[in-house]
């Protein structure tokens, strides 16, 4: 079939598109209306089924395919491999759901889970979702106050918990951290709930911590039928990264998100029942929440759930487990294969990768150094996905598994099915034309799967989002691009990542573009500082590939000056070794520019590592 018309059909008649990927997953009850968009920009999909997420990645599958493998757990932190069939995943999920409900856990209540990248992780949140609690991910990296403020919004019933997390053979004490967050939080949870790894010690609170293993105990052989949930009641809250500010808990519903999984497995991720898919995120971000846990489940296949670095103990642990579980779909972010090409190749090179079919890069700008480096390592498709916490599945990329369409380097792709996609010209308001920048926008209804509203504050949802234009709602994604003659989207920065130089507005991503086209440079960073004279100057932080090839501050100054023209030149290029980054490969450019302006990087307890703040700080001397 012909993208065209598939995705034609999906925006021209959007009931009749999405009734038939409905038919994708098992419903209790069928819905009565496939959308119900009478307020908007609030839609209701599938109004009046009932369905259950648990049930869809869990309990289908038991029948068909009980024995096959669900979840493989791997740790190169504790050196474990655990594999569980669909039929034990059930048995736990179970376990984990007759345990919650003991602690006093009903439908609708919250339950925050803070958790290493262990099974029992996936297993709370399946629970959850088989008894209709709302679970609450947050990432295992989070120190306390930015765990605190997220219990006091979720305000959850229990929260499950680990001893330690572990990185790079050290563990990572998670308890006083939990403690001093609870102590920060002005709601307090009645019961924690936790798992002992043997990691590190741990001091329980009397009356409300709960040993995991001793509970477990006593439900070993727990039947918790699953809760059938109207399609619009919620599943889970998960916070947005944080990269450009406070961060918003994404709300999602329970049929529009199993059925956009379910699609987007079908479609853009190929997904069949029986085989391996490997999504190298984490839990705590929302590719682990779509793609590590309930997307490869509800498309019958098992998923792999990594705990550890992508180059210990060596390099080639990834395609080691690509060998071994014969991968056959990959899921990564560029910044981890940017990692990757640093190594040896023959760590990667000595590995069996035949049963991978495709790599999908998500997360941040994919650049082509990059990708056409692991497109000929790998010798299988690299594709590019953008989309963001708040949507859940892919907005912008080439679903192959309808049409065979070509790629086009530095481009995510073209608009998914069921996603109005819109360039705004910021100043008039206009739809762009080819080839003219502009905000990246959706107009409603948003497709199934994305966000149904902030937690808790519908005006903030539409407050922060929205924006009327003529009869229609328009959803913004703060990203800039434009669209060529062929419909593909190039991402160019988000709106927020402009500065104003003299009164000219500028993307930092535009000239951090410009800056790694000189042929010495491997990785940039630009931002606005605040200056007296033009209100804000560019400042850049270059990685080089060669330190001693002799490049000059005036030769990366030069090439902007070429490209775009001085305006946009650098006030001040700088050469570091390495870039500010969350884990999850966002630069934090808040936390350079706040450096450069003498405050403080504010929070920064997700950096890779925070040595690269203080190359920023020295650099600056
Ligand atoms: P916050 O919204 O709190 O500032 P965040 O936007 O970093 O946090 P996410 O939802 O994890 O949180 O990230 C989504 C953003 O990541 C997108 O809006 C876009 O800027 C960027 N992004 C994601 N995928 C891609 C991609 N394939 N190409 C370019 N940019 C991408
Ligand atoms: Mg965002």
């Amino acid at each position: 079939m012909k993208y065209a018309d598939f995705y034609q059909r999906s925006v021209v008649t959007p009931e009749d598109f999405w009734r038939d990927e409905a038919a994708l997953i098992d419903w209790n009850t069928p819905f009565s209306q496939v959308l119900d968009y009478s307020r908007p920009p609030f839609a209701r999909w599938f109004v009046g089924g009932k369905t259950n997420l648990c049930h869809n990645a869990v309990d289908r599958w038991c029948a068909t395919q009980g024995d096959k493998p669900a979840l493989i757990a791997i740790s190169t932190e504790t050196n474990t491999e655990r594999s569980y069939s669909f039929s034990e995943l059930h048995v736990e999920v179970q376990r984990w759901a007759a345990m919650m409900q003991a602690l006093g856990v009903r439908k609708g209540d919250r339950v925050l889970i803070y958790m290493p990248m262990i099974a029992e992780a996936a297993f709370a949140m399946l629970a959850c979702a088989r008894i209709g609690a709302v679970h609450s991910v947050v990432f295992g990296g989070f120190a306390a106050n930015s765990l605190a403020s997220r219990i006091d919004d979720a305000k959850p019933a229990l929260i499950v918990s680990a001893d330690a997390g572990s990185r790079n053979g050290k563990p990572i004490p998670y308890k006083p951290l939990l403690d001093e967050a609870i102590s920060l939080a002005s709601s307090k949870p009645a019961r924690v709930l936790l798992v002992d790894r043997g990691l590190a010690p741990m001091r329980r609170v009397e009356g409300r911590d709960v040993d995991y293993a001793a509970l477990n105990a006593a439900h070993l052989a727990a039947q918790v039928p699953v809760t059938w949930l109207e399609s619009n009641e919620p599943s889970y809250i998960l916070y947005t990264s944080g990269t450009t500010g406070k961060p918003k808990g994404v709300q999602r519903d329970v049929g529009g998100y199993a059925v956009a999984l379910a699609a987007s497995m079908k479609h853009n991720f190929c997904g069949k029942a029986g085989e391996t898919f490997f999504a190298t995120s984490d839990i705590g971000w929302v590719v682990g929440h779509s793609y590590i846990v309930y997307g490869p489940l509800i498309a019958g296949m098992a998923t792999i759930m990594y705990e550890g670095l992508p180059i210990c103990p060596d390099p080639g642990i990834w395609w080691s487990i690509v060998e071994k579980y014969r991968v056959t779909r990959m899921f990564s972010a560029p910044t981890a294969i940017r990692v990757l090409r640093k190594q040896q190749p023959e760590y990667m090179r000595k590995h069996d990768k035949s049963s991978l079919k495709a790599l999908y890069l998500a997360g941040e700008p994919l650049d082509e150094t990059t990708s056409s480096w692991i497109a000929s390592e790998l010798g299988v498709p690299i594709i590019d996905n953008y989309w963001q916490t708040e949507t859940g599945w892919p907005i912008l990329s080439i679903a192959k598994g309808i049409e065979d369409a070509p790629t086009k380097l530095g481009s995510p792709g073209v608009a998914m099915y069921g996603y109005k996609v819109k360039l705004i010209n910021e100043t008039t308001g206009d739809a762009c034309a080819a080839n003219e920048k502009g905000v990246v926008m959706i107009e409603g209804p948003l497709p199934p799967g994305c966000m149904q509203t902030v937690y808790g504050d519908d005006a903030r949802f539409v407050d922060t989002y929205w924006t009327r234009n003529g009869d229609s709602v328009l959803y913004s994604t703060f990203d800039w691009g434009v669209r060529d003659a062929d419909g593909y989207y190039f991402i160019l920065g988000r709106t927020d990542d402009v500065i104003n130089v003299a009164g000219h507005r500028l993307g930092t991503r535009e000239i951090e573009e410009s800056i790694t086209s000189h042929p010495n440079v491997s990785e940039v960073a630009v931002v606005g500082v605040e200056d007296k004279l033009k209100g804000q100057v560019a400042v850049a932080f270059a990685i080089l590939k060669d330190a001693n090839a002799g490049t000059l501050e005036q030769d990366v100054m030069a090439v902007v000056d070429r490209q775009l023209g001085a305006v946009a030149r650098p006030a001040r290029v700088y050469f570091v070794t390495q870039l500010p980054k969350t884990r999850s490969g966002k630069l934090l450019r808040r936390s350079i520019q706040a450096i450069c302006e003498g405050r403080s990087p504010g929070d920064v307890t997700t950096i890779e590592d925070p040595a690269s703040l203080q190359q920023i700080q020295r650099a600056l001397l």
